[in-house]
């Protein structure tokens, strides 16, 4: 498995979870705020962690930590996947993969492989723009992730769908019919999360406007439903 980060504790990226992040090199992807350009763009550029790394700092955390997240990058375009989630499995750990949803077959497979407890999911933008904002190439992209969605809810997967906002891309109006179409696939909570100018892959997102806190709690309140507004340091800072 490409993995070329490794953050060793965490308790709010694996919900209720105490928890390790493994981040897997590439992404098909090339979100304009994404905060992790090396890994996405020049992966190489990343020392990679061997298997054997890895495993053995998996089993001195074992009683210690409950689950090991994967995430990227993008996790399921590594073909190695569902052999690493087993080997991550035999130790114990709950598993919680991250993913853009562009891969529902590999996110199935795993999951009828009895490796997957828990989906993190980043809902980019309205069906209709989708392509655009994620510089995909994928013609079908839109049904590869409306339907990495249905099979999660239909499965009952313990489902974390989240949105990263920037004014420059999601105006008021284009997250409320975001939340529509999540309603229509019968997402129950979605969180948007304040966009972090540190590293990102368009620069010049940084230094234009966007939401404060206060405007993003009240984009989140006018959606209806459970809509969530998770702040810069991690934490939620509006929780309907
Ligand atoms: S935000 Fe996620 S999906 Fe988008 S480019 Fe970065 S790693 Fe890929």
């Amino acid at each position: 498995m490409d993995i070329r980060g490794l953050t060793k504790f965490s308790l709010i990226d694996f919900p209720g979870k105490i928890s390790c992040i493994l981040y897997a090199g590439g992404c098909n992807f090339r979100c304009p705020y994404c905060h992790n350009p090396h890994l996405v763009i020049d992966p190489e550029s990343q020392p990679q962690l061997s298997d054997n790394f890895i495993f053995n700092f998996l089993k001195q955390r074992t009683g210690k930590l409950e689950g090991v997240v994967i995430s990227g990058g993008e996790p399921s375009l590594c073909s190695a996947l569902s052999g690493f989630a087993e080997k991550i499995k035999m130790l114990g750990y709950l598993i919680k993969l991250d993913t853009n949803g562009s891969n529902p077959d590999v996110v199935i497979s795993i999951h009828k492989n009895k490796c997957l407890d828990a989906l993190g999911l980043d809902y980019k933008a309205p069906s209709s723009r989708y392509m655009e904002l994620t510089g995909s190439k994928i013609e079908d992209l839109v049904e590869r992730v409306h339907r990495t969605i249905s099979y999660a809810i239909q499965e009952n997967i313990p489902l974390d769908v989240r949105t990263t906002v920037h004014k420059r891309y999601h105006s008021p109006e284009i997250l409320r019919l975001m939340r529509e179409e999540l309603n229509a696939l019968g997402v129950p909570v979605w969180t948007l999360q304040q966009f972090h100018p540190a590293e990102i892959i368009d620069n010049t997102l940084a230094s234009a406007p966007t939401y404060s806190d206060a405007e993003l709690i009240d984009i989140a309140k006018e959606t209806g439903n459970h809509t969530r507004v998770r702040g810069l340091k991690g934490s939620f800072i509006f929780d309907s």
